[in-house]
């Protein structure tokens, strides 16, 4: 089999809704980044949830939601925002840490569940586990193997860091014994506990050049072993155009407390564009600064909230001219199996 490699352009006339039902979690992975001190403890009630996916609902539009948490299988009423989503006409996303709580493969369907997604961070516990916790490997392995004789597609998500990195190749063998489909590589973020916590004298991010060295390759071994693999694209070409995902594209991740984020590099801060007020979608009016009016800078780096938020990712030359201009965390490259 060989390969295909595309770079996903925003789609005009497309929302994808990242809607974070609650912030609890049984698990304490060590770069977690939900931030309860900005997001709140809330689990929203079953009606709450099912009336703000209306507040994103639009007929004339492809929208794509993914429930999010902390681990959304402990909200109890999952499978109803799941029928409701699906009723609403939108392509459906569960990503979950892989315990499976609440028998969620028995109380919902593939027929409404488009995809269920599983976070793994190693091709086995050595790896996974000493960032996931003790035994995670296992029952997340085991739920995607029940998952896939279900009937329902399952998806992989891998936090690439610097304590990952170079087991990322072995993930393909397993995922093509348990018969995962889609592959997400993901780039850690210093958010959350990975701002917070140190990975050891080597630190949690990979230089440019083991993401540019490791990633695509792996990346089109895995297309053509069959399995399609999508990754963020980090560093622009040179020629390549730069666009700010804010002022292009419908992207709201959604918080139990209200706040509607744009861009999820904001996600720390109270610089959300939006928020639910009285059931109804409105602009933030607490702050005279929001995260729309950082879309609008133009900088020789490419996206402002990277520069501000985390500078050490970028290297510049004796000049001071940027080595790498980095893209909109949101853009991705596919690679696809033919
Ligand atoms: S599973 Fe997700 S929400 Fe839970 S601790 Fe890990 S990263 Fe955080
Ligand atoms: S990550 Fe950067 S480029 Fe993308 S939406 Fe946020 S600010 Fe814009």
């Amino acid at each position: 089999m060989t390969s295909k490699a595309n770079t996903v352009a925003f789609q005009a006339g497309e929302r994808n809704i990242f809607f974070h039902i609650l912030t609890a979690c049984n698990l304490s992975c060590r770069h977690c980044y939900i931030n309860t001190s900005q997001h709140g403890t809330t689990t929203l009630p079953k009606e709450t949830m099912l009336k703000w996916l209306e507040l994103f609902a639009d007929p004339n539009k492809k929208s794509n939601v993914i429930f999010l948490g902390g681990e959304p299988t402990m909200h109890p009423d999952l499978a109803d925002g799941i029928a409701k989503a699906k009723e609403l006409g939108m392509a459906v996303t569960v990503d979950s840490n892989g315990y499976l709580f609440n028998n969620l493969l028995e109380k919902t369907s593939p027929d409404l569940l488009d995809y269920l997604s599983f976070s793994l961070d190693g091709p086995d516990p050595s790896v996974n586990d000493p960032i996931r916790g003790e035994g995670v490997f296992e029952v997340c392995t085991t739920n995607m193997g029940k998952a896939v004789a279900a009937g329902y597609n399952v998806s992989v998500i891998y936090t690439v860091s610097n304590l990952n990195i170079e087991h990322l190749h072995r993930m393909i063998p397993l995922l093509q014994d348990i018969g995962v489909k889609r592959f997400f590589i993901q780039v850690i973020g210093l958010r959350g506990n990975s701002a917070k916590t140190s990975a050891g004298e080597q630190g949690w991010q990979v230089s440019p050049e083991q993401w540019l060295d490791v990633v695509p390759r792996v990346a089109i071994q895995a297309a053509e072993a069959g399995i399609h693999v999508t990754f963020p694209k980090v560093f622009l070409d040179p020629n390549e155009k730069f666009e700010c995902a804010g002022l292009v594209t419908e992207n709201f991740f959604i918080f139990p407390n209200g706040r509607v984020y744009r861009c999820p590099l904001c996600e720390d801060h109270p610089i959300h564009a939006l928020e639910i007020k009285n059931e109804t979608l409105v602009p933030n009016q607490n702050m005279r600064l929001t995260e729309d009016n950082f879309f609008q800078l133009n900088i020789e780096e490419g996206c402002v909230m990277n520069r501000l938020l985390q500078p050490d990712t970028i290297s510049y030359d004796a000049q001071g001219k940027p080595l790498h201009r980095i893209s909109c965390c949101l853009l991705k490259q596919e690679i696809l199996p033919v």
